[in-house]
C-alpha cells in the first residue's frame, strides 16, 4: 500500500469505520474513497456494484452492517443479520468484479461458539453452537467469513477476515437501548449523575468478562493486517484488555465520577460467559496494542461530552 492506494473504508460511519479513515489519513493515505456522504447505500446491490465501477477501490475494509449490544441483538435479530449478509453479498460481490487487490473482512467475536475453550482461537470457529443472544447477527458475521474464504479459494481473491475484540471509542452508539457495555454504561453513569440518582443500573450479574480493545488499536491492527497478512487463515484482532462487566462498571463510574453504589439487574441477559481472543498470531507478526484502558475510556467520555451528551436518549442508532 502506498499514500496513493485508493482505500475504501466500508461502513465509514461506523465505530470501526471512523477509527480506520482517521488513522488512514494521519497515516497520509490521500485516495480516500466514499468517504461520509460519498458511501453508497450498501445494501443496494445496484449502488455498491455502481460506485465500484467508478471508483475501482484498490484496498477495502469492510467495516459495515448494523450491529450493538445485548439488548439490540435481542430486540432486532432481523435488521442485524439482513444488514450484514446483504452489505457483505453487495461489497465482496463488486470487490470481486471490479478487482480490489487486498479486504479485510471485519467479523466480530459473537461466531465464535459460546463456549469454546478461552483464550478463542480460530481453530475453534465453528465447532459448537454460538451464544444465542447474538445468534442472527452472528450468523452473519460466520456466512461473511465463509464468503471471503470461498472467493478466496474460487477466484484467489485476497479477501481476509478479521475477528475483533469487543471494541469502544469516540462514534459509538452511546444509547442505553442499542449499545455496547461500554457506551450504554457510560450514559448510564452520565445520566445518573446529572439527575443525582441514588445508584447506578448495570445489567446482568456483573460476572461476564470481555476483552476491550480501542478503537483506535482496532484500526492500526487492521492496516498492520491489511498490509502483512496473505494467510488463509481468519486472524483475531485482540491484545486489548480482558476484563470483568463489574471492573468495567466500577472505571466507568470512575472516569464520568458518579459516587453511589451499582446495582446489577439481573433480570437482563449476561450473554456469553466469557470472551476474549487469542492474539498470538497478529502479536507474533509484531504488532502490540498501545493504549492504556483507563485513558481510552476517559478519552472516549470525553467524546461523548462534546458530541453527544446534550443530545436525546434515543438518538439514531449506529451501524456498527
Ligand atoms: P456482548 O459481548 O455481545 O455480550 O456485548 P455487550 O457489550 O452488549 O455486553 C457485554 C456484557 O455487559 C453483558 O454481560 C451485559 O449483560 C453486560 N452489561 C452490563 N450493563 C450493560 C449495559 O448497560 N448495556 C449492555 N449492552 N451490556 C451491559
Amino acid at each position: 500500500m502506498t499514500p496513493h492506494t485508493r482505500v475504501f473504508v466500508a461502513g465509514g460511519n461506523t465505530l470501526y469505520g471512523h477509527a480506520l479513515t482517521t488513522l488512514l489519513r494521519t497515516e497520509g493515505f490521500q485516495s480516500l474513497v466514499g468517504v461520509g456522504t460519498t458511501e453508497p447505500d450498501l445494501t443496494d446491490a445496484a449502488a455498491t456494484d455502481a460506485f465500484f465501477a467508478q471508483e475501482r477501490p484498490e484496498c477495502v475494509f469492510l467495516c459495515a452492517g448494523r450491529s450493538g449490544g445485548i439488548g439490540l441483538n435481542r430486540a432486532a435479530p432481523v435488521e442485524l443479520m439482513r444488514d450484514n449478509l446483504l452489505t457483505t453479498l453487495n461489497v465482496l460481490a463488486s470487490a470481486h468484479r471490479h478487482g480490489t487487490a487486498k479486504l479485510l473482512y471485519l467479523a466480530s467475536s459473537c461466531a465464535y461458539p459460546k463456549h469454546a475453550a478461552q483464550p478463542l482461537k480460530v481453530e475453534s470457529l465453528g465447532t459448537g453452537p454460538m451464544e444465542p443472544t447474538s445468534e442472527a447477527y452472528s450468523t452473519a458475521k460466520f456466512a461473511g467469513w465463509k464468503l471471503c474464504d470461498a472467493y478466496r479459494r474460487e477466484y484467489g481473491c485476497r479477501f481476509v477476515t478479521g475477528f475483533p475484540a469487543n471494541a469502544f471509542g469516540p462514534h459509538d452508539d452511546f444509547t442505553p437501548e442499542g449499545g455496547h457495555v461500554i457506551p450504554a454504561l457510560l450514559r448510564r453513569a452520565h445520566d445518573a449523575k446529572s439527575r443525582g440518582d441514588a445508584e447506578l443500573v448495570v445489567w446482568g450479574t456483573g460476572a461476564p468478562r470481555r476483552e476491550f480493545v480501542y478503537s483506535r488499536d482496532l484500526a492500526r491492527a487492521c492496516l498492520f493486517v491489511a498490509r502483512n497478512y496473505e494467510g488463509e487463515a481468519p486472524i483475531n484482532l485482540g491484545g486489548g484488555t480482558d476484563l470483568g462487566i463489574a471492573d468495567v462498571a466500577h472505571a466507568v463510574a470512575e472516569v464520568v465520577g458518579f459516587k453511589g453504589p451499582l446495582v446489577f439487574d439481573t433480570t437482563k441477559p449476561d450473554g456469553a460467559p466469557l470472551k476474549a481472543l487469542d492474539s498470538a498470531p497478529l502479536l507474533d507478526m509484531g504488532w502490540r496494542p498501545e493504549s492504556d484502558f483507563r485513558a481510552a475510556l476517559n478519552e472516549t467520555y470525553h467524546w461523548f461530552l462534546h458530541h453527544r451528551a446534550t443530545e436525546g436518549r434515543t438518538h439514531a442508532r449506529r451501524a456498527v
